[in-house]
């Protein structure tokens, strides 16, 4: 799986990227990431990605033609190199916004399963011109009710969880929730914890050994 990713900021990725299960399957050529700055191809001096909304408002809007150039050169020479193991590139273009359809474990399901290659557009400012989306057919995706100050979160919180349905990127694949039973509340060695002289215990279930009454438990709680 090849992320591409269209921002202003791509530094704000660095941390994440370099540490962890990420880290690792970047290095095991899993998974890849690429960033592309809209700055970096603007033709004007000042560099200016946005400017004032048609028919007024707060705030500015990132300008369709460097979105647009960068889109089209990552489809273009992505197709000339060639992959590993499948045939042909298949890419899916997503473009982040709080008014988009909303991100789920099923969606990073299907997204890793049936792409090579996914383009997130991050937006800044109030947002992105329209025309990205009419132009590239992208599907806008939010990732919850809430606004934040640009698509660079959202872009890497799916990043994080379409890589970890990638085949060999956890460990362990048996830790797919969707593969097993699972449950939110879980614990882990001492089997008791004295906490302001009050005990905590480990639920007796869990140490019963009877995984027929762990897997019922585990469906309720
Ligand atoms: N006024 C705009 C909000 C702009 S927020 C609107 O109502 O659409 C700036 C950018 O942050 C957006 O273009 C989008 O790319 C990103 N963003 C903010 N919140 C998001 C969310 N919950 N999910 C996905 N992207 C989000």
């Amino acid at each position: 799986m090849h992320f591409h990713i269209i921002t202003i900021f791509p530094n704000l990725f660095d941390s994440y990227l370099a540490d962890a299960i990420l880290k690792k399957a970047q290095d095991k050529n899993l998974i890849q990431f690429s960033f592309y700055d809209p700055r970096a191809v603007t033709k004007n001096k000042h560099k200016k990605v946005d400017d004032i909304p048609y028919g007024g408002g707060p705030g500015m809007v990132m300008m369709v033609e460097p979105i647009i150039n960068i889109w089209q050169n990552i489809i273009k020479k992505s197709f000339k190199e060639k992959l590993p193991f499948t045939k042909k590139r298949i890419f899916k273009t997503i473009l982040l916004s709080p008014g988009g359809s909303m991100f789920d474990t099923p969606m990073a399901k299907t997204l890793s399963q049936n792409y090579t290659d996914i383009i997130f557009i991050c937006g800044r400012y109030e947002g992105i011109d329209s025309r990205v989306q009419q132009i590239t057919g992208a599907e806008l995706v939010s990732i919850g009710d809430y606004v934040l100050t640009g698509g660079e979160l959202p872009a890497m919180v799916m990043c994080d969880s379409i890589a970890r349905q990638c085949c060999g990127v956890l460990g362990n694949q048996e830790s797919l929730e969707e593969e097993r039973i699972s449950s939110h509340e879980m614990y882990t060695r001492p089997e008791h914890f004295l906490y302001k002289s009050k005990k905590y215990s480990v639920p007796e279930v869990l140490l019963s050994g009877n995984h027929k009454k762990i897997d019922e438990w585990r469906k309720t709680h």
